[in-house]
């Protein structure tokens, strides 16, 4: 191997560029050439593909989102624009390709790798939403969770403030991981996820009560997957006689300065894709586990459903 590429597929996560930092460093290290793939599978169509150079990657380490950037791709989907990919690789002579996105970027990296049977391949689990089955933890988790705790934080001081119940929708997808460990973490009142049941007339029951102890005011986490932020502040108002008011947090929850953790585990993830690649275990996905990394087969990563661990799921009472 002497050449090598990475590209950031999907939605962006703060932690992105401390990667490309780590993958240009320690491609030098290896005597390897780095390079970068422009917006996706999309700069790997376009041929948006060039070297990278340590100027690069000064300074962006504590910058969120991804310098060179990422997409959707609906092209890529189809083999005809995978074969272009495929000949803009081979004409630069590039023979090693870290993807770093979700488990529909794996998708397409299972594609392209079967396509491309003499090029390798290694994926790196980046989303803020930890819905990747395989793997504990994908890049990106910890800012966003930080990113919320602090929104939330700033959301309780106006909420005891006016008396009010506050409905604060994260985002997750279909995974309630995010909504769940936030409200672990900011002591929320109200946590409604998809993969545990409620019981609203147990709410009504508790927070009637601790009304009447003399609590004014409810901070309710609910993840964008369960849909009912509306339906939930008609419940304070009518049932509780409460006023409510939603915040849905939106794309802030994406960006800012990516913590140390996630800084560390870009880290650990660029250099395990890349040792892997250099010893050849290709076509597999770096995963984290059992406070270790490892690889796996795209087919685990990509095509499972991911659970959250029953031992968090059980803090939630
Ligand atoms: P994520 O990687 O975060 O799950 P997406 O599901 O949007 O994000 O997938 C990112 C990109 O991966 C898509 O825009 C597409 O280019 C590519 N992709 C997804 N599924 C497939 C597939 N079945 N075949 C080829 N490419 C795919």
């Amino acid at each position: 191997m002497k050449k090598i590429a990475i590209l950031c597929s999907g939605g962006d996560v703060s932690g992105m560029n401390a990667a490309l930092k780590r993958f240009v460093e320690y491609a030098h290290y290896h005597e390897l050439i780095p390079y970068f793939i422009q917006d996706g599978y999309e700069g790997l169509i376009d041929d948006s593909i060039i070297e990278a150079k340590y100027e690069d990657v000064a300074g962006i380490i504590s910058q969120g989102g991804t310098i060179i950037g990422s997409s959707r791709s609906q092209r890529f989907k189809e083999k005809t624009f995978r074969k272009k990919a495929i000949a803009n690789l081979d004409k630069k002579g590039i023979d090693g390709v870290v993807i770093l996105g979700g488990d529909g970027s794996f998708k397409g990296m299972q594609k392209i790798s079967s396509e491309a049977p003499h090029i390798r391949f290694s994926g790196i689990p980046a989303t803020i939403d930890n819905d990747i089955a395989g793997t504990e933890y994908a890049l990106g988790v910890d800012s966003a969770l930080n990113m919320i705790k602090c929104a939330i934080d700033a959301i309780r001081d106006t909420a005891s403030s006016f008396k009010r119940a506050f409905i604060i929708e994260t985002m997750g997808r279909e995974c309630g991981y995010l909504a769940l460990v936030s409200a672990l973490t900011s002591g929320a009142e109200m946590c409604i996820i998809p993969e545990k049941e409620y019981n609203i007339k147990t709410y009504e029951k508790r927070f009637k009560k601790e009304i009447l102890e003399g609590r004014s005011y409810f901070i309710a986490i609910l993840s964008e997957a369960v849909n009912k932020k509306e339906e939930i502040k008609n419940w304070f108002e009518t049932t509780l006689g409460i006023e409510a008011r939603i915040s849905v947090l939106g794309h802030i929850q994406r960006g800012g300065n990516p913590t140390v953790h996630d800084r560390l585990m870009a880290s650990h993830f660029v250099t395990y894709a890349i040792n892997g690649l250099i010893e050849g275990i290709e076509n597999r996905v770096v995963c984290y586990n059992n406070n270790g990394f490892g690889y796996k087969p795209i087919q685990e990563v990509a095509f499972q459903h991911a659970k959250i661990p029953k031992d968090l799921l059980d803090l939630m009472i």
